[in-house]
């Protein structure tokens, strides 16, 4: 069994050598702890140990366990990773304070609706499927430009950054260069790149936001 204390130790100081290594700033790159799948005993140690961002999959999920532990710890910060329904984004608003998976407009106007609504400025990052992969979502790359165009023109949204899960099977390298490419061509800050296994990699080419889960929590069942 993993502990996750030490894990997330380890992580934060191999995060430093990445960021040092490249000539950055390693307070340029935040830490989003995955927990999805994940219950309060893993939880709360590292709570305990300060770690306060934290990223879910789904909205479903985070309900049931966050609210709890946002009333026992302060400032924790809740990081939607993956996909979005426009039937759940009042719930997402509500809850989170980043969403890294938008990828249709659909989704940026009832982004756009809600966090009006209940006057919350949400963090948002434009996934690109950098590997256009047909299962995965996300904005093709050569269509990047036009949609974060949309968003802040039409939506008059504040875009964070953008986000890309490489394809399994491809050197990762190729598709966080990409990905920095195309947020620099539109103006973005962001870069929400490199999880468990190519964390480093994802810091070297300038990853500003890095998910790691398993690498601190352990393989999920
Ligand atoms: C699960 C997940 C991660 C974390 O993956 P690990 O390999 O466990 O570090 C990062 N990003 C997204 C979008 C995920 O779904």
């Amino acid at each position: 069994m993993i502990d996750p204390v030490a894990a997330l130790r380890d992580i934060k100081s191999r995060i430093e050598l990445a960021a040092r290594g490249a000539g950055r700033d390693p307070s340029a790159v935040t830490l989003v702890a995955v927990s999805k799948t994940y219950g309060d005993d893993a939880l709360l140690p590292v709570l305990a140990a300060g770690q306060r961002i934290f990223g879910e999959n789904r909205v479903q999920e985070a309900k049931t366990k966050w609210p709890l532990l946002k009333t026992r710890f302060d400032g924790v910060e809740l990081h939607l990773l993956g996909p979005l329904q426009s039937n759940k984004t009042k719930e997402a608003v509500e809850l989170f304070d980043a969403i890294h998976s938008v990828d249709r407009m659909k989704i940026a106007e009832a982004l756009a609706a809600e966090m009006t609504k209940h006057g919350r400025r949400l963090k948002l990052f434009v996934q690109v499927n950098t590997g256009e992969e047909p299962q995965k979502a996300g904005i093709a790359p050569r269509e990047t430009a036009a949609f974060v165009a949309c968003c802040r023109d039409q939506l008059k949204l504040e875009i964070a950054g953008l986000m890309c899960i490489p394809p399994v099977d491809e050197e990762p390298a190729l598709h966080f260069a990409l990905l920095a490419k195309l947020a620099r061509e539109n103006g973005l800050d962001g870069l929400s790149m490199g999880m468990s296994h190519d964390f480093e990699t994802a810091i070297a080419l300038g990853a500003t936001h890095v998910r790691v889960g398993s690498a601190i929590f352990g393989a999920r069942g």
